[in-house]
């Protein structure tokens, strides 16, 4: 009963449920269909089920024709013609399938062309249950496309009667396509690759850039104006002027750009044509510099070729009937007249002079003259034939070659360019025939300052030489401050310095030339000219200058890599004598100090500590310092400072302002009075030995590489003189004691000994010397074994040691024998030590001893002989006891 219930229950349920799918799947369909209808307004839309009936209608695109009421729940073959149906039934059925067809409809006159899409009309769960006809008039649209079209054809048409130099494009940077050549291939491209795919150049031959592609700037929005370009076509270069802009609609909107080329390649040869026989003709005419003049008896015009206008600038009708000296230089007249005269006298019927003249505009000609005598009837000269040729620029290629030389044999004994500069003026103020120069060179205020300067013999700048004097030049201000910032040579053919333009104008200064001198790309100089002839820009002094610019930029180089040298010359010249006083130290404090005063002197520092580190590692310790007595000062190496840092990096470190410097971890300045600071660490095999503070009283911005690089050798230094002094120590010690013992050995007796009867010999006193040698101690090793001799031999210096002076040297001798020095002993005191050694042999053996007393005369040799003797004698004598040498 109970599961009776449940099931209908579970029935009830589901076709709730059902019902509810349905009606969500009916409203989901409306809506889509109002979405379609809004979307298609001039529309008309239906759906025909499965029936080929009408369930729905709407939209009035079709009216009055059809209108809703009449179609809906009407079949389709009610409806629409019969002569049409069997077209459309086709079309429905397909799209009931699934398949979407599309129909048009034209009226007899085109007037309406109705276009119907059958689409099949699907359900949320995707079931196709009718066929939809969207259905449409495109009959205007149809019109104005078709009449679009025509205008396309009729721009393209016109479009090509202009030629194929057309080229458009559409907003999108898309090439409009009219069929012309150039364009084949091309239509796709992107408007930043144009101008490479065209193959764009200046008339000079230089590429377009990508931008520069006239119809790329049109496009933009740019108008093109007659930009000149070469393009190369597989049917040769051609010549195009272009000319565009954008297209855009009346309302602003952009279409797309066209750019216009005219074809300007025919213009182009025929110009290039005149240019070269043109030039040709000028070669022909520049290359016939011979002038060919005749004068009257009294030297005056009366022919000149038409060279002589070229050459001078005067015209030959106002120079005919003048006296040909009236052109000549003033300086050169006399030379000439000097020439002239035994031709004038008929004593001679040539000559041949060269001499400048003045042009008109005030410049000056070299002329080199080849003159005749036309003698009368009295052997008098009626008249003169001459040639006379130009040859300034072979004059100045002469002045050039030797101003090089000059400034050649000033660089190769000069030290810099500050005892150079005069030298270098005068060398090219002279030998280039300038008025004035000056070498200008920047200060330390950052302006261009005048470093030296000349004036020509007998020529007054004195205006200007004063303004110069006082005027100082930022980079790129007046001649000197342009030539610097420019680095290449400035020629100034009218006046010299805007700056100093009164001053110039003042002494007569017409022209100028300014040429940088270099080191190493680096400015370093300027060498301003000055000229009160006019002189326009001469190629060949320009390029003189640059040269001579070059040899003075070699030159400094030159010097500056010599003082480098120098400077290392002599760093390693204190290193090597350093290194050479710290070979020859071998006490252990000695050494340090050394090296901390070399280190001082050669960093030019107030004081130098060195920190080693201490038995236990954890702390650095002074262990020696010059300039502040800090020996023993210890630091932690558990706080971080610059000094752990030096000695954990291995890194050398500088501190600008070791008042200020986070990492100056102890009161640095108050202990030293150091301002700066350096801490060099001391690496020896990769492991830091040490770090060398280095302290400058002066307050130092940085280290130079140079103090770097020799602060390092220095530390290096320092490494080898730790290391070799903890090693001698080391060594000295073992060398110093007898291993077997542990007393001073041979050697060590030897040179106490030495000292000893030095000192008494110095001061006085007594001296006494004891040889103790064992008894029968061969038959002690035979019996008991080495070893065990071995063990006497060390039992007995314990014993004795003891029984000594601090003061007193008992020393291993050798073998089995001892050796005892007793200063300040007398004889007796002597022989009570001596005795009492003899006592305390240990292990029930004895002894024997020689005594003997400093006689205050005697060497040391003499000495022992004396000690051996009584030994020798004692043995003699029984053993066992100690008898005084004689
Ligand atoms: P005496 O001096 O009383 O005349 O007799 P002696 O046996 O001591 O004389 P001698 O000088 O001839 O012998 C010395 C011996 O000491 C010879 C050598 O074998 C021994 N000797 C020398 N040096 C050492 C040493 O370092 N260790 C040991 N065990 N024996 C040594
Ligand atoms: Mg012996
Ligand atoms: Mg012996």
């Amino acid at each position: 009963m109970e599961v009776v219930l449940l099931l209908l229950a579970a029935v009830a349920i589901l076709t709730a449920a059902l019902a509810h799918r349905a009606a969500a799947r009916a409203r989901v369909s409306e809506h889509r269909y109002r979405m379609l209808a809004a979307q298609w307004p001039d529309t008309a839309i239906g759906l025909v089920d499965r029936d080929l009936r009408f369930t729905l209608f709407e939209g009035d695109a079709l009216s009055p024709h059809w209108s809703p009421t009449e179609v809906i729940g009407r079949k389709l073959a009610d409806v629409i013609p019969q002569d049409r149906i069997e077209e459309l039934r086709p079309c429905v059925e397909a799209a009931l399938a699934g398949e979407s067809q599309t129909l048009e409809w034209a009226s007899v006159r085109s007037v309406t062309i109705y276009r119907i899409d059958c689409v099949p009309y699907r359900e949320t769960d995707g079931a196709v249950t009718h066929a939809m006809l969207a259905i449409r008039d495109i009959g205007e649209e149809k019109r104005l496309q078709h009449s679009l079209e025509e205008q396309r054809g009729f721009l393209s048409a016109v479009l090509k009667q202009l030629g194929e130099r057309v080229i458009v494009a559409d907003a999108e940077g898309t090439i409009v396509d009219f069929g012309g050549r150039h364009t084949a291939g091309k239509l796709d491209l992107h408007p930043l690759e144009w101008a490479e795919a065209f193959g764009l150049k200046h008339p000079d031959g230089e590429p377009f850039g990508p931008h520069e592609a006239p119809l790329l700037r049109a496009l933009r929005g740019e108008e093109v104006r007659d930009v000149e370009m070469r393009v190369d076509t597989p049917v040769g270069t051609l010549a195009l002027l272009a000319s565009g802009g954008p297209i855009t609609t009346p309302e602003g909107r952009k279409l797309g750009a066209v750019v216009v080329n005219a074809d300007l390649t025919a213009f182009r040869d025929a110009e290039g044509r005149l240019r070269r026989s043109e030039e040709r003709h000028r070669r022909v005419v520049e290359s016939m510099v011979d002038c060919v003049f005749e004068t009257d008896g009294q030297g005056r015009w009366t022919h000149l070729s038409e060279n002589w206008t070229a050459a001078t600038g005067h015209s030959v009708e106002a120079t005919l009937g003048l006296p040909c000296w009236d052109f000549v230089h003033p300086e050169d007249r006399t030379a000439h007249a000097h020439a002239f005269a035994p031709m004038l006298a008929g004593e001679r019927a040539d000559a041949r002079l060269r001499h400048r003249f003045i042009t008109t505009s005030g410049a000056e000609r070299w002329a080199e003259v080849q003159v005749r005598a036309i003698s009368g009837w009295d052997g008098l000269p009626t008249g003169f034939v001459g040639v006379m040729r130009d040859v300034t620029d072979t004059q100045r290629a002469l002045q050039h070659g030797a101003a090089e030389s000059a400034v050649m044999r000033l660089l190769s004994s000069a030290d810099g360019l500050a005892d150079m500069g005069q030298g270098l003026l005068e060398a090219l103020g002279v030998e280039l025939g300038w008025d004035g120069a000056e070498l200008w060179q920047m200060a330390g205020d950052e302006r261009l300052r005048r470093t030296a300067d000349w004036t020509a013999a007998g020529v007054r700048l004195d205006r200007f030489m004063a303004a110069g004097a006082r005027s100082g030049y930022e980079v790129g201000d007046g001649l000197p401050g342009q030539a610097w910032m420019s680095r290449v040579p400035q020629w100034k053919a009218e006046i010299a310095d805007p700056a100093r333009a009164d001053e110039s104008i003042g002494d007569g200064i017409r022209s100028a030339a300014a040429l940088p001198l270099r080191t190493a790309g680096v400015p370093v100089g300027v060498v301003i000219l000055v000229s009160r002839t006019p002189r326009e820009p001469e190629p060949g002094l320009v390029r003189l200058l640059e040269a001579i610019g070059g040899h003075v930029t070699q030159f400094l180089q030159r010097r500056e890599a010599e003082g480098r040298a120098a400077e290392q010359a002599a760093d390693l010249k204190k290193l090597s004598a350093i290194a050479h006083e710290l070979a020859g130290q071998s006490d252990h404090y000695g050494a340090r100090m050394t090296l901390t005063r070399a280190v001082r002197d050669v960093a030019s520092a107030s004081s130098v500590m060195l920190w080693e580190p201490t038995g236990s590692n954890e702390e650095l310790e002074v262990t020696a310092s010059i300039g502040a007595a800090l020996r023993g000062m210890t630091a932690s190496l558990a706080v971080k400072s610059g000094l752990g840092d030096a000695f954990h990096t291995g890194d050398l470190g500088f501190a600008a302002d070791v008042l200020t410097d986070p990492r100056v971890k102890f009161r640095w300045n108050e202990r030293t009075g150091a301002q700066s600071g350096a801490w060099v660490p001391i690496v020896q095999d990769e492991r830091t030995v040490g770090v060398m503070a280095v302290s400058w009283n002066t307050p130092r911005r940085e280290l130079s590489d140079r103090e770097e690089g020799l602060l390092q050798l220095l530390a290096s230094e320092a490494a080898i003189t730790i290391q070799r002094t903890d090693l001698l120590v080391q060594l000295q010690a073992t060398a110093r004691t007898d291993a077997l013992t542990g007393l001073p050995n041979r050697r060590v007796w030897d040179e106490d000994l030495e000292r000893e009867i030095a000192r008494a010999r110095r001061h006085g006193g007594n001296l006494c010397l004891a040889m103790l040698d064992l008894d029968r101690f061969k038959a002690f090793n035979d019996h008991h074994g080495h070893q065990a001799g071995d063990q006497l031999l060390a039992a007995t210096a314990i014993a004795w040691r003891p029984a000594l002076r601090a003061t007193d040297t008992l020393a291993r001798y050798g073998g089995e024998e001892f050796a005892v020095l007793l200063p300040h002993s007398d004889e007796e005191g002597a022989m009570t030590v001596i005795e009492r050694l003899l006592e305390v042999v240990p292990l029930g053996q004895t002894a024997s001893a020689g005594v003997a007393v400093w006689d205050g005369g005697e060497d040391a040799m003499q000495l022992l002989a004396r000690a051996d003797a009584a030994l020798y004698e004692a043995k003699h004598a029984g053993r066992n006891r100690a008898l005084l040498a004689a």
